[in-house]
């Protein structure tokens, strides 16, 4: 007997049928022996109707409120799941964060899980039951309900899994598993067996947008073995593990990329201590997170100093800058709200030298200009025009042949 946390996401609930045929996936699944716990998120486009029934009313609602309002569309799919349980003769309960209960801070629409409380879904499995639990919400200490920002019953259910010791955490969702880059663009793209959470949280940190970044941090964190899967046709799916001598060892695991990037430049900036707290402090006040950092010092003891952000920041941010340019005795502030990043990711990066000539190698076959560029262990980022996007991905692919399985060593 096993105990698992399985969780379904929009799609995967977006209708009486589908919520259906989660129900016959579970009743099989419950009556092989094994205890389950079922996460789930509201029914597709439901949070977004509801968040947009608030901007009707009014233009920045109080976050509290907000909370209260999107965490009844994962209350619906709940109980609506339970029933559905019912009718096919299977015993279940279901709950909301509040009830479980799941205490968070109290920064409403992106509030942290402080604690699980689980002795009422043990006494429940423990009976028998089937526990369902409405993802992304949880409680504070003043018993408000709070959110866990967007996609956040991938949290709720790692979460679970974490103060349960459940065997396995699955996420089912609308594709088959972890690809090696967006399908869409590649169509080629493979599905991996296997990822290590570092690389999980690369690909999810970089735009991969299939597991909501902190469930990924978690799971790593608390070693919850999670697997990606689709709700709509079997398969293995992906696990997301710790990292072993894997029979399959490749060099790159995945291509990620981001259409979401600006960059600013300020040029000709004085080369005196505190200049670059001087430019980033005031960005950093005005809550605009930063990612890629450039210095280059010139000949002229002046430097240039280059930065990106999230392309809705940019307006503002290029405002910051400009306000601050003739302050920092700088020369001109430029920008470019046309680019895009794309990165390479991969564990076997530690152990193999020469991929990031690899991948330099390939941009310039393609006769793509590489604007910026950042490293860490396992990834290295390229910043390059928005219209080379499909096509640097595309080589990429190719260059380190993901198409294919790695050999066995
Ligand atoms: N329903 C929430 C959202 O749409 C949470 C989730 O689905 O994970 O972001
Ligand atoms: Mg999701």
């Amino acid at each position: 007997m096993a105990l698992y946390v399985y969780k379904f996401g929009g799609t995967s609930v977006g209708s009486v049928e589908r919520i259906k045929a989660v129900a016959e996936r579970v009743k099989k699944v419950h009556d092989q022996g094994h205890q389950l716990v079922v996460v789930v998120s509201a029914m597709s486009g439901e949070t977004n109707r509801l968040i947009g029934l608030a901007k009707d009313i009014q233009q920045s609602p109080s976050s509290r409120e907000l909370d209260v309002l999107v965490s009844t569309g994962e209350q619906v799919t709940m109980s609506l799941l339970s029933m559905a349980l019912h009718d096919l003769g299977c015993p279940a309960c279901s709950y909301t964060g509040s009830q479980v209960k799941i205490l968070t801070d109290s920064s409403f629409t992106k509030a942290r899980i402080r604690k699980i409380d689980d002795a009422r879904m043990r006494k429940d499995l423990d009976s028998g039951r089937v526990v369902v639990v409405a993802g992304f919400q949880g409680v504070d200490e003043d018993n408000n309900i709070t959110t866990l920002g967007r996609g956040g019953s991938d949290t709720t259910a790692v979460a679970l899994a974490a103060a349960l010791k459940a065997d396995e955490c699955h996420i089912y969702t609308d594709v088959d598993g972890v690809y090696t880059t967006d399908p869409r663009v590649v169509p080629n793209a493979r599905r991996l067996d296997k990822i290590t959470f570092e690389e999980m949280l690369e690909m999810a940190s970089l735009g991969s947008k299939v597991l909501q970044i902190r469930s990924v941090e978690f799971a790593g964190k608390y070693n919850v073995a999670l697997r990606v899967l689709s709700s709509f046709q079997d398969g293995p799916g992906t696990l997301i593990t710790y990292e072993e001598d894997q029979m399959e060892q490749a060099l790159i695991s995945g291509i990620a990329f981001n259409r979401d990037e600006a960059k600013l430049t300020i040029t000709g900036v004085p080369d005196l201590p505190g200049v670059a707290f001087k430019i980033l402090g005031p960005i950093a006040d005005a809550n605009i997170e930063i990612d890629m950092i450039i210095q280059n010092i010139a000949g002229d003891l002046t430097t240039d100093f280059t930065f990106t952000v999230n392309r809705n920041d940019y307006p503002k941010a290029k405002e910051i800058l400009d306000s601050i340019c003739s302050e920092l005795n700088a020369k001109a502030v430029t920008g470019d709200d046309k680019i895009v990043k794309v990165s390479i990711v991969g564990v076997g990066m530690r152990s193999h030298a020469g991929i990031a000539s690899t991948m330099f190698k390939t941009l310039a076959q393609e006769n793509i200009n590489i604007r910026m560029i950042s490293t860490s262990e396992i990834k290295i980022s390229v910043v390059v025009d928005e219209k080379y996007l499909e096509l640097a991905v595309r080589a990429l692919h190719e260059a380190f042949d993901l198409e294919h399985k790695p050999q066995q060593r």
